[in-house]
């Protein structure tokens, strides 16, 4: 029934066309709304190739209002122009030739009686439509939900050929809940992160196991819930007892059967689901190392039981060989059944350097996180970064031992709490730079829908991965033209002033706003940032270009407004200047008024506890009410984890070689029999070398449920020489201290 009423339409429009006598060198696929072209599939086209075909279809109509119908080949009619989707038969022989060596290559070829849509593989076909309707016809999708799309009642493709083949190989996003992102993925080209179900539809994107949905996965794989009971030797061994946390401890690798049963959870999820490709094999977020002695046994027939060398990650021990060796273990068991499936193991803090000994097996796909060592101001190869300079050392001898890996690229950085992060340049860059070293594989941490932040970020770097030749700036022009219209060149003049700000003060940034956020930004350039945003905004042409620059507006102020807030946070912290404090409040608020963002919240909220506890503070937890009284926990992350609770005060010392007197109101049941000072200065922590001198009350407490005083006399031996503020710590392990209030020297009690 439906394929007649399609042919009834092709044939009105065969009458139309055989009426006609327009004669032109480009063909004519819709002439005055009036349909002039038929969409022809494959004979038994499968589903992506049919969905090509609707999406072309849809498009054309969008733009002019034609319907082209669509047949099948043996249903094609002659003498009327046909738009041939994914259809092999009449490709060129040189084209024939270079999809047979690119499964995601595209062919577009426009002649004056035919239009060729054709890939190398279903998928292939999918992405030559979209191209199709970009170049071609002129849509762009600029992010998920927002798209151009161009109005013409006649549409006459310019004769021409585009043959083209994504240079990545892989090319892997992140918004898998979200349809609008994994639609406009598809439109860009990317090939992953998609779900099971969209897999038909897509020529069989890369998507990860439901039941794997993220990187860090041992505990996924390995359930406590499921497993601690009958073998809790295959959790790791922390201060001497088996932990079976979910989140953030590893796993006992070198434990009887665990690589065996390891190997059988993931051989089930790929049997159960055979268009499933790609896995993620990695040890959880944080640290948590087995510390039994067939590990450490392990670490020290590896790689001699060493540290870390990369700087940013810290001194700590060395776990790229445990990590690969356990991968291996396991790959080498799930390669008997699946060899063709890629199991990810990622290469991230204190694991980021490749194994000294151990060599990834051919199924085991490294995931390198551009992470600890990292600087984002500047691109990786870019020699004045010392951050980045470290990164490249053991990037490039990833690139030699694996040049396989999977890049894993921090696009987007919920830590960096939405602040202005202009990274479209040196990502450009970065692109171009693994692309020369072999590396064939990108993934982007990605917040898509962001395009308020991020701009034209995500489709730079969409089209950057197709060709990493093709230059940035003119791709993000093209990006602000079709986003802005006629305010373009006050848009580009935005995007600029906020790169050129990082650029000209040269500081380094990663992803901790209170330590590297002030003095990042050039006020100047800020300045002119915001001037191009009230320029774009008064010319606006439109109410929905208004819109939009409104609301690439008020995320930038909230940023800016965080950014001053941090900054007179640190002033207050240098200075104790009581003004400074409640300037943190005044921006914060500015700023949260126009944006929420979680951490930028914290921040803002920790001020409260800085003005009642009296001293600047920070690592306690939320307020709480004891006795009558408000007070803070310094041990944030709660009682009974085994996270370590650690706060800190910093206070005035004028002086500092006079002794200081601190007065601290405490809850008598807390654990606290002293505190410490920062002898060096430096306000590191043990771990990173900190010097920190014990300090015991004059009295210590009583262990009864109620308020006391405890007074702690700082000597100057004890403190940092020729500071104004000292820092002192409190807490540590798992103890629980609440303090209402600090006072120093002869501050009269609250
Ligand atoms: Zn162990």
């Amino acid at each position: 029934m439906r394929k007649r009423a399609v042919i009834a339409v092709a044939w009105a429009n065969i009458l139309w066309w055989l009426g006609a006598t327009v004669v032109s060198a480009a063909p004519v696929l819709v002439q005055d709304g009036v349909p002039r072209a038929t969409i022809v599939v494959p004979e038994g086209a499968g589903e992506t190739t049919r969905q090509a075909a609707a999406e072309l279809a849809r498009y054309v109509k969008a733009i002019s209002g034609g319907e082209l119908p669509t047949v099948a080949a043996a249903q094609a009619v002659a003498g009327v122009c046909p738009v041939r989707v994914g259809v092999r038969d009449g490709l060129l022989a040189e084209e024939t030739e270079f999809l047979q060596g690119h499964a995601e290559g595209v062919v577009i070829r426009v002649a004056d009686d035919a239009v060729v849509l054709c890939g190398g593989s279903e998928r292939g076909t999918l992405f030559a439509v979209y191209r199709f309707l970009d170049q071609y016809l002129g849509c762009r999708w600029l992010a998920p939900d927002i798209e151009f799309v161009p109005a013409a009642v006649t549409l006459a493709p310019a004769v021409g050929r585009t043959m083209t083949a994504p240079a990545f190989e892989h090319r892997f996003f992140v918004d898998r809940a979200n349809a609008a992102c994994l639609s406009w993925g598809l439109k860009v080209g990317m090939n992953g992160y998609y779900s099971p179900d969209s897999a038909p539809v897509n020529g069989q994107c890369f998507y990860l196991p439901p039941q794997l949905p993220g990187c860090h996965t041992y505990c996924q794989v390995i359930p406590p819930d499921k497993y601690f009971a009958t073998h809790p030797e295959w959790y790791p061994l922390i201060k001497e007892q088996r932990v079976p946390s979910r989140d953030n401890v590893q796993l006992c690798v070198t434990a009887e059967g665990l690589a065996d049963e390891f190997a059988r959870n993931i051989v089930a999820i790929f049997d159960g689901d055979p268009n499933c490709r790609i896995t993620s094999i990695s040890p959880n977020d944080g640290y948590g190392w087995c510390e039994c002695e067939r590990c450490q046994k392990l670490d020290r027939d590896l790689c001699g039981a060493r540290t870390t060398r990369q700087g940013l990650a810290g001194d700590r021990p060395f776990m790229g060989d445990r990590v690969f060796w356990f991968a291996n273990e396991v790959a080498r068991r799930v390669a008997v059944k699946h060899p063709d499936r890629l199991l990810l193991v990622l290469a991230y803090v204190n694991y980021a350097e490749p194994p000294d000994t151990v060599k990834p097996l051919p199924n085991v796909v490294p995931y390198l996180c551009h992470y600890a060592p990292a600087d984002y101001s500047r691109a990786i190869a870019d020699p004045a970064s010392e951050a980045n300079r470290q990164f490249d050392v053991l990037l490039r001898k990833w690139a030699v031992a694996a040049p396989h890996l999977l890049f894993y690229s921090y696009v987007s950085k919920s830590m960096w709490w939405r602040l202005p992060r202009p990274v479209q340049r040196t990502f450009a860059e970065d692109i171009r730079y693994l692309h020369s070293l072999g590396i064939r594989r990108y993934y982007c941490q990605s917040t898509l829908s962001d395009w308020k932040l991020d701009g034209p970020l995500y489709y730079v770097i969409a089209r950057l991965l197709w060709d990493p030749e093709a230059n940035p700036v003119a791709v993000a022009e093209d990006w602000t033209r079709h986003m802005f219209g006629a305010v373009a060149p006050a848009m580009n003049d935005f995007y600029r002033h906020v790169d050129d700000s990082v650029r000209r003060t040269g500081k380094p940034y990663s992803e901790d706003p209170p330590s590297q956020a002030p003095g990042l930004y050039s006020p100047a350039d800020i300045e002119c940032a915001r001037a191009a945003l009230a320029r774009a905004a008064k010319s606006a042409d439109s109410a929905a270009g208004l819109d939009r620059i409104k609301a690439v507006s008020d995320t930038f102020e909230y940023g800016w407004q965080m950014v001053l807030a941090i900054e007179m946070m640190q002033r207050y912290r240098d200075e104790l200047d009581i003004d400074a404090a409640t300037l943190v409040k005044e921006h914060g608020q500015k700023a949260l008024a126009l944006c929420r963002n979680s951490g930028a919240a914290r921040f803002v909220e920790s001020m409260d506890l800085n003005i009642e506890l009296g001293e600047f503070a920070s690592g306690f937890g939320k307020a709480e009410t004891k006795g009558g009284r408000t007070c803070w926990n310094a041990d944030e992350t709660g009682p009974g984890d085994t996270s370590a609770g650690w706060a800190t005060v910093v206070i005035r010392a004028a002086d500092a070689t006079q002794p200081v007197t601190v007065a601290m109101d405490v809850w008598g049941e807390s654990a606290l029999d002293g505190i410490v000072v920062n002898t060096d200065g430096e306000r590191r922590s043990y771990a990173q070398g900190g010097i920190w001198t014990p300090v015991k009350p004059e009295v210590p407490l009583s262990g009864q449920a109620r308020w006391e005083t405890l007074v702690f006399r700082i000597p100057p031996a004890a403190m940092a020489p020729g500071k104004r503020t000292q820092t002192i710590g409190l807490g540590g392990g798992d103890s629980q201290i609440w303090v209402a209030h600090i006072r120093v020297g002869d501050a009269p009690p609250k």
